[in-house]
Order: C-alpha cells, then sequence, then structure tokens
C-alpha cells in the first residue's frame, strides 16, 4: 500500500470518526479526502506579516487576491492573531483541518489523530480533518511559498467554521535547514518531512517527532507562547517558546537538534502553563 493511499485512508477513518457536524458547506470539506493531483495555481491571497517567530521575518507577497477560496474569518495575520477564532466558543462554532502532503511526505495516522485530538481538546470544538491536493513541491520554500502553496490547494470552507492548513512537504525552510517546521499565517503550517526524518535518532524515531513538531506549530497558530497575549513568560532566546523542556512549545521541538537535546523524546502535549494561557484566550 502506498503512503499515499494510507493517507487517504486515514483521512476517511477520522472524518467517519468524528461525525457529520453539518457545518461545512462545502462538499469536500464534509465527505472528506481525496488525494487529488496538485491544484492550479489560481489563488493567491495577500499573506501575513511575518513568519513565526523563531524564523525570523520575511517579507510578504503583495499580489493582489485573484479569486475562489473564501475563508470564512480574518485569518491572513501572522501566526496567533487568529487565537480567539479558533478558541473562542462563538463565531467559530467548529474548526477544519485542511491536510495537503506531498507525495512521500504523509504523516502517520497517530499524527493525524493525536493533532485533531488535541486541538479538539483546548478548543472545545468539533474538528474535521480533511485531505487536500498535494502541494507541487519545490527544494527550499520561503514562508510566502508555503502560504501561496496553501491557498492553491486549500478548498476553503463557508458558515461558522474556521480553517487550519497543514502542509506536509518535501525540501527545506528557505531561511535555515535546521527547521522541522514552521507557522507562517495565522492559519497556515508546514512541516518538513525529510528532516523530520533526518533528525531521528536509533532511540526517537520519525513518528514521534513528526506528531509533536505538528502539535508545537498547532500551538503557535493558537497563539503560544505571548504571540497573541503578553504575560512574559515565553523564552527571550527563542521569542514565541516555553522555557520549560516539558512542554511542546519548547523551541528545540522544531529543530533538528531535538533528539539532542531531549534525548527522551520531545513532548507532545501543552503543559499547563500553555494551558492557562489557552483557556485566557478562549474566555476572553
Ligand atoms: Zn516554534
Amino acid at each position: 500500500m502506498t503512503r499515499a493511499r494510507r493517507l487517504l485512508l486515514a483521512l476517511c477513518l477520522v472524518a467517519a470518526g468524528c461525525g457529520d457536524d453539518g457545518e461545512t458547506e462545502d462538499g469536500s470539506g464534509t465527505t472528506v479526502a481525496t488525494v487529488p493531483q496538485p491544484g492550479t495555481e489560481t489563488t493567491t491571497s495577500g499573506g501575513g506579516t511575518t513568519a513565526s517567530g523563531d524564523s525570523g521575518a520575511d517579507t510578504p507577497t503583495t499580489a493582489s487576491p485573484v479569486t475562489s477560496v473564501a475563508p470564512s474569518f480574518e485569518t491572513t495575520g501572522p501566526p496567533g492573531s487568529a487565537a480567539p477564532i479558533f478558541l473562542r466558543p462563538r463565531p467559530a462554532t467548529s474548526i477544519l483541518v485542511e491536510v495537503g502532503a506531498e507525495d512521500g511526505a504523509e504523516p502517520t495516522q497517530a499524527t493525524i489523530d493525536h493533532l485533531r485530538n488535541v486541538l479538539a481538546d483546548v478548543s472545545q470544538k468539533p474538528v474535521q480533518m480533511t485531505g487536500v491536493p498535494a502541494p507541487a513541491g519545490r527544494d527550499a520554500w520561503s514562508a510566502s511559498d508555503i502560504r501561496r502553496a496553501a491557498d492553491d490547494v486549500g478548498s476553503g470552507a463557508e458558515g461558522e467554521v474556521a480553517v487550519i492548513r497543514l502542509l506536509f512537504l518535501h525540501g527545506t525552510y528557505a531561511e535555515s535547514d535546521t527547521v522541522l517546521g514552521v507557522a507562517v499565517r495565522a492559519d497556515t503550517m508546514a512541516i518538513f518531512a525529510d528532516r523530520v526524518d533526518e533528525a531521528a535518532s536509533p532511540l526517537i524515531g520519525p513518528a514521534a517527532i513528526e506528531a509533536a513538531v505538528v502539535v508545537h506549530e498547532l500551538g503557535h497558530l493558537l497563539g503560544l507562547v505571548d504571540l497573541y497575549r503578553d504575560t512574559g513568560r515565553d523564552d527571550p532566546e527563542h521569542p514565541g517558546h516555553s522555557t520549560n523542556r516539558g512542554s511542546v512549545m519548547f523551541w528545540a521541538v522544531e529543530s533538528t537538534l531535538v533528539t539532542d537535546l531531549l534525548t527522551g523524546g520531545p513532548p507532545r502535549d501543552f503543559d499547563a502553563a500553555d494551558r492557562a494561557d489557552l483557556d485566557a484566550i478562549r474566555a476572553s
């Protein structure tokens, strides 16, 4: 069975498991999961203003929006800026995660399940996972490239559904080849599958790293650490990150140094301080 086939089955299983939330009017959002050919290059949205805090700034594209994907909510700002949309009970009453993976870069079933469970837990909303077309590949990805690829393959959603875009890519992040994952816009994150594989060690396999990195990037979209609030608890050496090595928001979780610095394996979940921040945003 090919990895693409396994992903398709995985996403179908997830979708079946979470039932029909009935919120998404876009047909591809509710019935899930084809992994068709790469999407056409018809859509460009403006792009955010920065990459995630650990990765340096990226000049946004200035191309005008062209067409079609019409997100329900304003999610074109930097990572963390849409945290209230994902976390507050309203106006978004459910979350759709669009997963696009290059051939051979697909996530494991466990990663999909873990992401969905964590997001449903902290948002207290129904979460649906859906497959979208594979993004067209490239060797090096800037933040703008990732945003554009996410928009090209994204299906969008209407109504009270907040959308998160997640890409699994070959190649490297253009600004640093030590990056395993990156959050590039309020609604968009990417995982570099080859870098994850290379970061694995005999004791810590790529699946464990992949699951941790995905939740780490999700944490940035949800405003961690201090990307939305200003608690002063983020790591001064690594802005946007936790100083707690037991938190999935510790900076090294998304670095090729992960197995060197977290020899017991990376944490896969938020710590109490992270969850307190998420609770505060949800209640704000
Ligand atoms: Zn990070």
